[in-house]
């Protein structure tokens, strides 16, 4: 059996199909998932689709289909890899599917991100060795390293963590997503819990667990 990965790697190696209806390369395309709980299941997890707009069976599918069954719908020419194998598929907008071609470069982006994370993982496992708080906290907030080092970093503060000064730097990260503000959240618990600390209900400032005064409000805690 060969991995996903590996049948991509030998469908970019395969020269592209050409469209029968319009003679143009064909596009690699990424079966999305839910078309094979809709029964309607390609079996492969790569098509090549034509995704030329003015290929025939696209242009005249919407009359067609609009006449015969009352809906908005076209075709798209689809080709089975690595078969001589042509059929029509059933597409709903003019840009449905055509988010999910799959091109050298959108591979190569991906590759290029893979390296980063691998990088940005070895930095803070160094970080984390030799305490490198402040590291750790820059690189918790860079927005131009991957999401999944930044996740990491801030993981990192929570387990690791025994200075207060960090919980400032780690609130005023813009997350990018859900995931990386509760990461924060967690974190920043963490780092309270093993410090004895807590942020007060009305100023937020950093204060003792056990204070019953606030010494930067002066407001009465509960
Ligand atoms: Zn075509
Ligand atoms: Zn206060």
């Amino acid at each position: 059996m060969q991995t996903r990965d590996e049948y991509l790697q030998k469908l970019l190696e395969t020269k592209k199909p050409v469209c029968p209806h319009c003679g143009k390369e064909m596009d690699i395309w990424e079966v999305p998932p839910i078309t094979f709980s809709d029964g309607l299941g390609w079996g492969e997890p790569f098509l090549f689709v034509c995704f030329n707009e003015t290929c025939p069976p696209f242009v005249n599918g919407w009359d067609d289909i609009e006449e015969n069954y009352g809906h908005r719908a076209s075709f798209r020419c689809i080709n089975y890899p690595f078969t001589e194998n042509f059929e029509l598929m059933p597409v709903f907008g003019k840009t449905g599917g055509e988010a999910q071609i799959i091109t050298e470069e959108t591979i190569n982006e991906q590759e290029k991100i893979k390296e980063r994370i691998k990088t940005g993982f070895s930095i803070l496992a160094d970080c984390y060795v030799n305490k490198d708080f402040i590291k750790i906290v820059s690189m918790s907030q860079d927005n131009s390293e991957p999401v999944r080092v930044r996740l990491k970093a801030i993981e990192m503060l929570g387990d690791c963590a025994d200075i207060t000064e960090v919980i400032e730097p780690l609130r005023n990260i813009k997350p990018p997503n859900v995931k990386v503000s509760e990461a924060i959240e967690i974190a920043v618990g963490k780092i309270h819990e093993r410090c004895f600390t807590r942020e007060c209900p009305f100023c937020a400032e950093i204060i003792k667990k056990r204070a019953k005064v606030c010494k930067h409000c002066s407001k009465e805690l509960n």
